[in-house]
């Protein structure tokens, strides 16, 4: 999913759109607009008019709930205007708003570019200074209704700092990165049908002679989270090293530590993303009375909620790289390549075109 700054040998390449119904222009003149083509730097189209488009679908389903109609009307404006600077061949983003709603998939997708960014950052950094391992960890808790997501989630975010704070867990872990998710049941067979499962996907540094010292078996690990939970019944817990993802890349030059170094961070990364998905949100493309409710639900329980944090050594690299808060910081400057835009450069304007269902763009030479 990932697109790091690495090389510039990408272009930018900018569409004619062909349109026929736009309302605003004379009858027989065929009014040909450009149309907004962001590639990363990995050549890959970067999406913006999929998110826009869910994120109208989203505010649509706001709009449907008592309390949240302001909320609607902001993340329906979210990411209507981009300007862009056209430096390298490579667009730039340099202004736009955004609406920082937690359930708003443009501003989910920004934080999850800049989440994924920044652990990969922190992750060098912590591989360059100490012998690590990575190990993932799941913690989860039986489904709720949405009456008890937000005490649920509560709890376990209470719950994880007592679970941090075990001598076992201090013995064996340097640091970690946390992420709160919250799935729902769609299934209309189950019995968990419309229910919530919020749960923690946790990345963690170990020692490299952990396996061998200080190592938590499976078991140990459900009964401190059963414990720090305080729940009546075994929770399932789920552990595992991480395994190096299969590279395509082929690195003949490199030494075997540095490839399986490079294979594992690949696997590190795909847990570097923002927990909320918003396809888990709302199902299909039309605004539903299912919809809405997950919508009504999910609101109030993430509602000023932190989902992500960094513990330890993980959380001092972070604060050591002045690395800002992806959750509720920034959503413009994301990565290294919006850092630093050079003066002058040429200024292009996207704006979201409601008739033709995506962006069009203009350009200004300075
Ligand atoms: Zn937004």
């Amino acid at each position: 999913m990932n697109s790091y700054p690495n090389d510039s040998t990408n272009r930018l390449v900018l569409s004619r759109g062909q349109n026929k119904d736009d309302s605003t222009n004379n009858r027989n003149v065929s009014c040909p607009h450009e149309l907004l083509s962001d590639k990363d730097s990995k050549g890959k189209e970067r999406d913006w008019k999929g998110k826009k488009k869910r994120s109208i679908l989203m505010a649509e389903h706001h709009a449907a709930v008592e309390g949240l109609e302001k909320k609607a009307e902001r993340m329906q404006a979210c990411g209507n205007v981009l300007k862009f600077k056209l430096t390298d061949k490579r667009l730039k983003l340099y202004q736009a708003y955004f609406c920082k709603a937690r359930l708003c998939p443009m501003c989910n997708w920004r934080r999850s570019l800049k989440i994924a960014f920044q652990n990969k950052k922190i992750i060098q950094e912590v591989n360059e200074r100490e012998k690590v391992t990575w190990v993932f960890l799941t913690l989860t808790v039986r489904n709720v209704e949405g009456e008890k997501l937000k005490d649920t989630m509560d709890q376990m975010t209470k719950a994880w700092n007592r679970f941090a704070g075990y001598a076992k867990f201090k013995k064996s872990v340097k640091g970690y990165f946390r992420a709160m998710e919250v799935t729902r049941n769609w299934d209309k067979e189950s019995e968990w049908y419309g229910t919530y499962h919020p749960h923690f996907h946790v990345l963690l540094a170990v020692p490299t002679n952990y396996f061998a010292k200080n190592y938590i078996r499976q078991d140990e690990w459900t009964d401190m989270w059963q414990r720090a939970m305080k729940l009546d019944y075994v929770p399932i817990v789920h552990v595992q090293r991480v395994k190096p993802k299969k590279d395509t890349t082929n690195f003949v030059e490199l030494e075997d530590e540095v490839k399986k170094s490079i294979a594992e961070q690949n696997a590190i990364f795909e847990v570097s993303k923002y927990p909320v998905k918003d396809t888990d949100v709302i199902r299909g493309n039309q605004v539903t009375p299912e919809n809405i409710q997950t919508v009504k639900d999910l609101d109030k329980a993430l509602a000023y909620k932190r989902l992500i944090s960094y513990g330890g050594l993980l959380k001092a690299i972070h604060k050591e790289l002045n690395l800002d808060d992806a959750e509720d910081g920034d959503l413009i400057h994301i990565d290294d390549e919006t850092d630093e835009i050079a003066n002058g450069a040429v200024e292009v304007m996207a704006y979201w075109h409601v008739g033709l269902n995506n962006y069009v763009i203009k350009k200004f030479d300075d």
